[in-house]
């Protein structure tokens, strides 16, 4: 039986986690203010948009449904922000894992089997439906994106005095009958290592926030000036491992799902995790086994990708060959992808990529 305790530290160490996935996806991606050269310097451009992240947690098992940023520039569209995107994205997730059955109306499922659950306890704000983590205390557009989905829980991390606050009114007015929940960060009232590092990076960046809002910096772009507390953030996660949580059982297998997704999706190791140590040396054994099996690819398939007809040019069994094809289908700049195909050293991260098939 889990006592009040166990639910305010496993939701302290979930919050905790994403808070520092949040911020070492914004070290990672960090998209640096660009100053206008005409003039404009109140409001610097980015190139691929607003340093804004979210991401969706499956509160069921702890999977990070997923991870993405605000891409209003790259998209020049209004309407790609972070939030915005990462549900469509988890939506996408959660068809794949927890298909409509036939038996279900499509309206039924996206109201209450996509991100949401009846419960009214502390704990079914925890285990049921999904949460959503944002930098940014959403905008009225995301407000209400995330209460037509019915996310069960919404998290911000920092307040926006400008666009802020609609959730609450929207809710009120639209959504009332739902067990819905919304708030900011806070990691005050559980206690572990890993939660009160967090907890004091985010009263440092706080603080930041405070100074900047006395000069006037617009909330939106508060991020843009706290790329060292970012790196402090980044560098802690990637020490993070599983060993470090404190949460028992259930609680903590799903925190570990939480954390392990967090890693992969930033490209971090998980440095000194029980599992990476057991599978390391399998790895490097496989990795050495593919390697002759790959550059046979590389030679033979280049022309494959480089659009060339296949009957004539490969040679290869029709796994290997099959292989090269799933690249060139990769992405749509599958001609660069070809051309880098014939670099040594890129032959390696093609050979990272093909590693699940290799197996
Ligand atoms: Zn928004």
């Amino acid at each position: 039986m889990k006592t009040p305790k166990d639910h305010a530290l496993f939701r302290a160490e979930r919050d905790a986690l994403a808070f520092l996935g949040l911020l070492s996806s914004l070290y990672l991606r960090f998209d640096p203010p660009i100053s206008s050269p005409i003039g404009n310097q109140s409001q610097p451009t980015h190139f691929h948009g607003l340093n804004v992240h979210a991401l969706v947690i499956d509160n069921a098992d702890g999977e990070v449904l997923a991870l993405e940023q605000n891409q209003i520039h790259a998209h020049q569209s209004p309407v790609e922000h972070g939030e915005q995107r990462v549900l469509r994205a988890a939506i996408a997730r959660v068809g794949e894992k927890r298909p409509r059955g036939s038996a279900t109306t499509v309206e039924d499922y996206y109201r209450s089997q996509l991100f949401y659950g009846d419960g009214l306890e502390e704990a079914d704000f925890l285990n049921e439906g999904a949460t959503i983590y944002t930098t940014l205390e959403p905008c009225p557009m995301c407000a209400t994106t995330i209460l037509v989905c019915r996310v069960k829980r919404a998290v911000f991390l920092l307040q926006d005095h400008t666009y802020g606050g609609a959730w609450i009114t929207i809710k009120k007015t639209f959504y009332d009958k739902y067990n819905l929940t919304y708030g900011q960060l806070d990691l005050s009232n559980a206690k572990s290592p890993l939660i009160q590092r967090a907890h004091d990076i985010n009263r440092a960046i706080g603080q930041k926030v405070e100074n900047l809002h006395g000069q006037n910096v617009i909330d939106t772009l508060f991020f843009d000036h706290l790329a060292g507390d970012l790196q402090v953030a980044f560098q802690f996660f990637c020490g993070v491992t599983v060993g470090d949580l404190a949460t028992k059982g259930a609680h903590n297998t799903a925190n570990s799902r939480t954390l392990r997704d967090l890693k992969r999706m930033c490209n971090v190791p998980a440095a000194n995790s029980v599992q990476s140590q057991a599978r390391r040396p399998l790895r490097s054994a496989l990795a050495f086994a593919r390697w002759p099996y790959v550059s046979m690819a590389r030679f033979s398939c280049s022309y494959v990708l480089n659009g060339a007809a296949r009957s004539r040019r490969c040679t290869l069994a029709p796994r290997a060959c099959g292989m090269a094809k799933s690249i060139s289908q990769m992405s749509p700049q599958n001609t660069v992808f070809g051309n880098r195909v014939k670099s040594p050293l890129n032959t390696r991260l093609i050979a990272s990529k093909y590693a699940p098939r290799l197996r």
